[in-house]
């Protein structure tokens, strides 16, 4: 992104990914043979209640339970990282998809509604009907509504829940009404409990001096409000609920720019709730974009959480980030998957993958879509045949 000191980069989403499963670590092994994954050799930390550091013991295991740190940071497990940024391994994804015989991939596309062609129900004859937006497409393209008509299919895999969820940023409009057994799915859908998150960005022309970690978990009921005039390292004084779960210096991760010293900070569910009581996500039953406004206000409350936090762990004092951003995720986590590895429905030929089913994480997305694809694909051979 473009900021005060220049273009800078942050993983300001996912910040790394494990890989439990033998399927997914044979998949990581040929990311990182192609160059677009490295594992990060960081030193990954965990911040206890009493607001002392603790590096993760450099032995390994693989008998981890998924569970310790953020996002399993400190399971002992290696992090990946997407090199030299997570959305440089997604495009390549996307070309890998690409050089397969009969595929299109289209990026910048916003799908906005959808209409069940040839009616009712059945796995031969009705194809679905899409309209939405491309990025950078003029508006002649365009209907009044300003959507353009993408095409029929005779499948849909919806990869984000948010698909299904009138008034969210992604919702399609039309879907949930195609079917009962649609409104059901959007039903479990709306239950599946998200868990929103607060991404701070910030940049320094220099690495802060003496910080002993590379990114830091923090158990539940750490302080962030520490005594910073007391200039004891990891020592806290304040009782105030963690502001934080994760920080960590993007710069860090192998292939990151050097220009400047990155670092992300995500925030903890408590602080969470406290923002979006002063900035809801909805009001009178409508979704809240996030201003530029809204942005600013959260980032600049989360300096101050963040500068209370780290100033115990830096040399010296502090000195103010050259540059300072806020990102809200109003879907972060799902705290209540579906419990599947993806729903298919081959009357609707309609599939729902990805973490509202599965759950939260990287190879549980990737396993996710993976066995949707699957399905459908072999769905439509046995239908071709
Ligand atoms: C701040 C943050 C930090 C995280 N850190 C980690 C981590 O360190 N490790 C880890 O394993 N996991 C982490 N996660 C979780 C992980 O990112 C998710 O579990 C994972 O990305 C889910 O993948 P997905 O493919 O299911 O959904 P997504 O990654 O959300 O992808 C869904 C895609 O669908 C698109 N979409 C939605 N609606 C439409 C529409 N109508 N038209 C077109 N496109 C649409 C969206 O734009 C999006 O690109 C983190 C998540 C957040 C928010």
């Amino acid at each position: 992104m473009e900021s005060e000191i220049g273009a800078v980069s942050y993983d300001h989403g996912a910040q790394f990914f494990t890989a439990r499963s033998t399927e997914f670590q044979r998949e990581v092994a040929e990311l990182q043979a192609a160059g677009v994954v490295a594992e990060w050799t960081g030193r990954h930390a965990r911040i206890t209640a009493d607001g002392s550091c603790q590096l993760l013991a450099q032995t390994r295991s693989t008998s981890s339970n998924g569970g310790a740190g953020f996002c399993g940071s400190l399971d002992g497990l290696p992090l990946y990282v997407g090199t030299p940024t997570n959305s440089a391994l997604c495009q390549h994804l996307g070309q890998q998809l690409a050089q397969q015989q009969g595929v299109i991939v289209e990026q910048g596309v916003k799908v906005q509604a959808v209409e069940r062609l040839g009616g009712g129900c059945g796995t031969s004859g009705s194809r679905w009907r899409l309209r939405g937006t491309r990025q950078g497409r003029g508006a002649a393209d365009a209907g009044t509504d300003g959507q353009e008509d993408l095409g029929a299919y005779d499948t849909v895999v919806l990869a984000d829940g948010m698909t299904l969820l009138p008034g969210s940023a992604g919702h399609i409009s039309g879907i949930e009404q195609a079917a009962t057994s649609l409104a059901q799915l959007a039903a479990s859908v709306a239950a599946a409990t998200p868990q929103p998150c607060f991404a701070l960005m910030l940049a320094w022309r220099q690495p802060l001096p003496g910080v002993p970690f590379d990114s830091a978990s923090f158990d539940a009921g750490s302080s962030s409000s520490v005594d910073g005039s007391s200039g004891s390292r990891g020592a806290s004084s304040g009782s105030s609920s963690a502001a934080f779960q994760w920080i960590a210096c993007d710069s860090s991760k192998p292939g990151r720019p050097q220009d400047a010293q990155c670092w992300v900070a995500l925030t903890s569910p408590q602080r969470t709730q406290q923002l979006l009581e002063s900035y809801p996500l909805v009001v009178d039953g409508k979704f809240q974009p996030q201003t530029e406004q809204l942005r600013a206000a959260v980032a600049a409350e989360l300096l101050s959480d963040f500068t209370a936090l780290m100033q115990p762990f830096v040399e010296g004092v502090l000195p103010p980030p050259a540059s300072c951003h806020a990102q809200r995720w109003g879907r972060a986590f799902v705290a209540s998957p579906l419990g599947a590895e993806f729903l298919f429905l081959p009357s609707q030929r309609l599939a729902l993958c990805g973490d509202v089913t599965a759950g939260s994480s990287i190879e549980s997305a990737w396993r996710s879509g993976r066995a949707a694809g699957d399905a459908v694909a072999a769905m439509l051979l046995a239908s071709a045949l």
